[in-house]
């Protein structure tokens, strides 16, 4: 029955921007990704991480072809791939046609090593949850019973120390409640804005560990990876285990899907981007947040580059949002869980 429709929006880019994290993350592992990343703009690559970590990661000084400064986000993608990356396709899901895993499937020639690697399948635990078929991108798909004005604010890619307390001051200010997508590797570094985000009342959703992109190319194992460590990171930081799942630049597959389903966690997409990631400046981030409808789960960023501008739309744009009568949710979901293995279940019951 709930089963969500293929996810289908104009595509984004995230991208991981924090610094410290060189201390604290699993520097091995990472030096390794960020020493792939350099040479041939392969698979998994964490574009977005700004040069000066990358120097500190790799001992390195040659910048990195692959992130544009500590800009961004979602708009740092140099991925040669096709166009529904950056596609200027209007934020609603008008003619939106894809489904998940279909996206990048016309490149199935000349696979590169990595590719190759990532075709490399790997047992996933069972199922806790029905299987999606693709990510939830609007409200009421993940909370049956929202109320009717009910929009959901998701915010992204930090914490970052310096974005975040000003989101969180906000939101208390106007009383609102928001998800913050977590990139693990931030939440290492920073664990204390996992906890504050996680005590003043607001969903914590695993965002992968490292934000490397595309997602859906990684190998499975990486994959994997990615989903479980930032599950522990933000556990061991703010003593809550996510239930949702949001892919790095919403590039999804059915593996992606199918893990999700194994370590517990609903797909999360978004209905209304404001691509704020670009960075067009305040008025128009606003602008484009004010078309918010109610259902619609909308996107931001608190981290990943410069979010001054996000910071500030948002202040204008808490307030007026509340003015039309639109209440802000957050993503606090029941989690529809399986009877047993991977076999859906109508129960919503969870299995022991
Ligand atoms: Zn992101």
């Amino acid at each position: 029955m709930s089963q969500f429709p293929g996810p289908a929006r104009p595509s984004r880019r995230g991208f991981v921007g924090g610094l410290i994290v060189v201390a604290v993350a699993g520097t091995a592992e990472l030096v390794r990704i960020v020493t792939r990343g350099s040479s041939a703009q392969p698979v998994g690559s964490p574009r977005g991480l700004s040069p000066r970590v990358v120097r500190l990661l790799t001992g390195s000084s040659r910048p990195q072809p692959a992130s544009p400064s500590a800009t961004p986000s979602h708009s740092a993608s140099p991925a040669p791939s096709p166009a529904h990356h950056h596609a200027p396709v209007p934020h609603h899901r008008a003619g939106h046609t894809h489904h998940a895993g279909s996206r990048h499937d016309h490149s199935s020639h000349h696979l590169t090593k990595q590719e190759r690697r990532a075709r490399e399948h790997v047992t996933l635990p069972p199922a806790q949850l029905r299987v999606r078929t693709g990510p939830a991108y609007r409200v009421d798909q993940l909370i049956p019973n929202a109320p009717q004005q009910a929009i959901a604010l998701t915010i992204d890619d930090g914490p970052d120390p310096e974005y975040t307390p000003d989101v969180l001051r906000l939101l208390d200010r106007y009383q609102t409640v928001a998800s913050f997508c977590v990139v693990g590797i931030h939440a290492d570094a920073y664990p204390k804005l996992v906890r504050d985000i996680a005590r003043a009342g607001h969903v914590i959703v695993n965002h992968s560990y490292t934000h490397a992109l595309p997602f859906n190319k990684l190998p499975e194992k990486r994959i994997v990876t990615e989903i479980t460590r930032t599950q522990r990171a933000i556990e061991r930081a703010a003593g809550v285990t996510p239930q949702l799942f949001r892919a790095p630049g919403g590039d999804w597959s059915r593996f992606i899907l199918r893990a999700c389903a194994s370590y517990g966690l609903e797909p999360l997409d978004w209905d209304l981007d404001p691509r704020d990631w670009a960075r067009p400046g305040t008025k128009k981030i606003t602008r484009r947040m004010l078309r918010a409808r109610p259902g619609e789960i909308v996107l931001c960023h608190d981290g990943g580059g410069n979010r001054i501008e996000t910071v500030r739309a948002l202040r204008k744009v808490l307030p007026k949002w509340q003015n039309k009568g639109l209440q802000t949710i957050p993503l606090a979901i029941t989690p529809h869980y399986t009877s047993s293995g991977s076999s859906p279940s109508p129960s919503s019951s969870p299995t022991s």
